[in-house]
């Protein structure tokens, strides 16, 4: 009577299957809605707050416009 092997089955990595979120959008401090777009730079403004990594973005919901840090 041969023992099989018990090896205990493959469990997936759940630290590797966090769904992917590699760009966080902000919440609009308006509404609170999470339905944000990054708003292109155009100004001279822009161009100085991007070097520091701070972008413009505008609302979906309420169309608010808001600057947060890139890294939030
Ligand atoms: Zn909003």
């Amino acid at each position: 009577m041969p023992e099989e092997p018990t090896e205990p089955p493959e469990t997936p990595l759940d630290a590797e299957t966090v769904e992917p979120a590699p760009r966080p959008m902000p919440r609009c401090p308006r509404c609170g809605w999470q339905n944000v777009r990054i708003s292109l730079t155009k100004g001279p403004l822009d161009l100085i707050l991007g070097v520091v990594s701070i972008q413009r973005f505008k609302c979906r919901s309420c169309g608010n416009y808001f600057r947060r840090w890139r890294r939030l």
